[in-house]
């Protein structure tokens, strides 16, 4: 069986390194707020192209305390309507709810499954006061239109990077084009620590020194509280674990962009429908991080189960749309039809960094043997 991801895999490969690690983190009695975390926020921020970074829990926990931190700046108030899209993964919809903000779900484009710029400006009212903009499956979303809407029409951007570490257009990543990005470091993301972790990427100083309080009680200094924070701190442990798989994420990227050049050449059954074009090359592929290869099939769980008995893993991201959840259920009757059809489409199929190109070469032929219903 081809796993739709081997992590002990994947971890492994560092085993020698990520011991090491632990190990310094372990013998230095120091274990929350210390040297590892600052040296990773400085890496990752390096990394990003950005000047500051704030390590917190999870990546649920950097989106909320980002629009958290804006409300406390004054930036943003409850009620505040803010654009995200309708097919994201529920966290970017939580962090939105969670601030007592209004969502205004917007239809993806059909074929990038990211904010159209188009759909985005005919959303936009007076309410509206943020867009967050969710880079699904690893694509960057199209950052440049989104800034010229937002500056044109006084809007905070806030990334969903979740997905998309180490994703760019014009050579500047995901978490360098909003005023603000969240990250998760959840154990299967690109970036991948051993455990929850989270970072938010920003050029905003002020912006960084309130969501540090946010994050730590509200206080800025020791036993002094000037909001009602809560406890989201990156750890020692994870950080310098992060630290070391940053070092191997480029080149675990240009792995994926191969993965999925390969499938976008190899699969050649039309009831298939990739997610890039067949002419691509490694170089148009820079602003995809592939951190999920998603098809499509109007026989979708027919084609998962083809896959399964050929032998192949596969995954659905997301079986369930945000507005039919039960979480969400003033907006179950609502009707949102390109939404509803990529949930009832989609399939991923298996891509990481350690698959080897005979995995690939049986996948594509698992996915060029089938022939429908
Ligand atoms: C994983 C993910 C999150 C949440 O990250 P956690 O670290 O699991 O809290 C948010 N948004 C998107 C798009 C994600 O994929």
């Amino acid at each position: 069986m081809i796993p739709f991801l081997d992590l002990k895999k994947i971890n492994l490969q560092y085993r020698q390194e990520l011991i090491e690690a632990a190990t310094r983190v372990v013998d230095s009695g120091w274990y929350i707020k210390g040297k590892e975390v600052e040296l990773f926020e400085q890496e990752f921020s390096n990394w990003c192209g950005t000047t500051h970074c704030v390590g917190v829990a999870n990546g649920l926990d950097a989106l909320t305390l980002t629009l958290r931190a804006w409300k406390e700046l004054g930036k943003l108030h409850e009620g505040d309507q803010i654009i995200v899209p309708a097919n994201t993964y529920i966290a970017s919809i939580l962090a939105i709810t969670e601030n007592r903000l209004t969502p205004v779900l917007v239809e993806p484009d059909e074929d990038t499954y990211n904010l159209c710029p188009m759909r985005t400006a005919a959303a936009i009212t007076h309410k509206t006061k943020a867009i967050l903009a969710v880079h699904l499956y690893g694509q960057l979303a199209p950052m440049p239109e989104i800034m010229e809407l937002a500056e044109a029409n006084n809007l905070l951007v806030l990334e969903d990077s979740a997905q998309a570490h180490g994703a760019e257009i014009n050579g500047r990543r995901a978490g360098n084009w909003g005023h603000a990005s969240g990250f998760s470091f959840y154990p299967g993301k690109n970036l991948g620590a051993l455990g929850d972790a989270g970072a938010i990427t920003t050029n905003d100083e002020e912006l960084t020194q309130t969501i540090r309080a946010l994050a730590n009680y509200g206080s800025h200094k020791k036993y002094e509280n000037i909001y009602q924070g809560v406890n989201s701190r990156l750890d020692e442990v994870q950080a310098a674990l992060l630290r070391v798989k940053l070092r191997y994420l480029d080149a675990e990227t240009l792995r994926r962009r191969e993965i999925a050049l390969a499938y976008a050449k190899g699969i050649k059954n039309r009831s298939v429908k990739q997610p890039i074009k067949i002419d691509a090359n490694i170089t148009s592929l820079e602003n995809h991080a592939f951190h999920l290869y998603v098809v499509r099939s109007s026989d979708r769980d027919i084609l998962q189960q083809h896959l399964l008995t050929s032998n192949v893993q596969t995954m659905i991201h997301y079986p369930i749309p945000p507005h039919q959840q039960n979480a969400y259920a003033s907006w179950n009757r609502h009707s949102y039809p390109i939404t509803e059809a990529i949930h009832e489409q989609v399939i991923s199929l298996p891509i990481s960094p350690v698959m080897d190109n005979e995995q690939v070469e049986q996948v594509i032929d698992a996915c060029n043997d089938f022939t429908g219903i």
